[in-house]
């Protein structure tokens, strides 16, 4: 299976509309495909019926913002009912606190030399419900503060930077909990991108577990060739399905297109092994 299970609309931080990316993911060549925007499922619909025009299977998702050991970790939910009430309630609590983070970030660049980020942030936006740190970095390129939006995260946006404001999202367990509650699979985003020691992260798939997780990212947009191996251990090791996504943004955003992402390495079970 072709399958790129992680990509994001404008509905978050992504830059095309639902159908747009189902459109870009097929020319891709992909045939089972996921939108996974960050706390919303607001484009699931537009998507599903975009990838039945285009002929792909495709499986509702999202990405959850949570905040466990202090740090931000992303759990995606794979095969959700995107109506379920628990879930859509627990992604409108989650999403809410973005705008007052937003105005605070926007204060912090003031002080920084960089006015007016907050209005010129929120004309990258396509859901007010949902400005981001991604559309920040767009608008400080736009205006030449910096090259590229991982410069910006490099340079602004991240910890201990001028323009980053700590924020609390959902904890794990609210994550998971709504996910299944909402009949999907809880996967772990892109493991390798969190500043966890070996122990830490132990204890993160641990806990995970434990709450009813059961799945991985292994190949991700996110991730080297080593960690796709790496990944690729600790999913035989705790028993985790795999799953697989090029994390897609924007064209000419992307860390890897789809065409270059490689299979999930052998002996490992697919996340979508049992859905077809
Ligand atoms: P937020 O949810 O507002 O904190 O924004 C998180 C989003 O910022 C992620 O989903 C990525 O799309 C983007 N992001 C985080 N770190 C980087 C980075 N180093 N370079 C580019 N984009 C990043
Ligand atoms: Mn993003
Ligand atoms: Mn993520
Ligand atoms: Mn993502």
């Amino acid at each position: 299976m072709k399958a790129d299970l992680h990509c994001h609309s404008n509905v978050s931080d992504g830059v095309l509309a639902p159908s747009a990316v189902a459109a870009y993911a097929r020319r891709s060549g992909v045939d089972v495909w996921a939108l996974t925007d960050h706390d919303e499922v607001g484009g699931i619909k537009a998507a599903r019926k975009a990838a039945g025009e285009l002929g792909m299977r495709f499986v509702a998702g999202v990405e959850i913002s949570v905040t466990w050991a202090n740090e931000t970790v992303h759990i995606v939910g794979l095969q959700i009912d995107e109506d379920n009430q628990g879930l859509v309630d627990g992604l409108a609590a989650t999403r809410n606190g973005r705008q007052a983070r937003a105005q605070e970030i926007a204060a912090q660049l003031a002080n920084a030399g960089i006015p007016g980020a907050y209005e010129g942030a929120l004309r990258y936006v396509g859901n007010p419900d949902l400005i981001s740190r991604t559309h920040f970095a767009r608008y400080l390129v736009e205006i030449g503060a910096c090259g590229s939006t991982s410069e910006v995260f490099r340079k602004y946006l991240t910890e201990g930077k001028p323009g980053y404001v700590p924020h609390r999202w959902a904890t794990l367990a609210d994550a998971v909990g709504w996910i299944r509650g909402a009949g999907g699979i809880p996967v772990i985003a892109h493991p390798g991108r969190y500043p966890f020691s070996d122990t830490a992260e132990g204890a993160l798939f641990d806990e995970f577990r434990q709450l009813g997780g059961n799945a991985i990212e292994v190949v991700t947009g996110s991730h080297t060739p080593d960690q796709y191996l790496s990944y690729a251990e600790v999913a035989r090791r705790y028993g985790f399905l795999a799953s697989r996504g090029t994390d897609f943004h924007a064209p000419g955003e992307a860390r890897v297109e789809f065409a270059e992402l490689p299979p999930l390495p052998a002996g490992l079970t697919p996340v979508w092994h049992d859905w077809f």
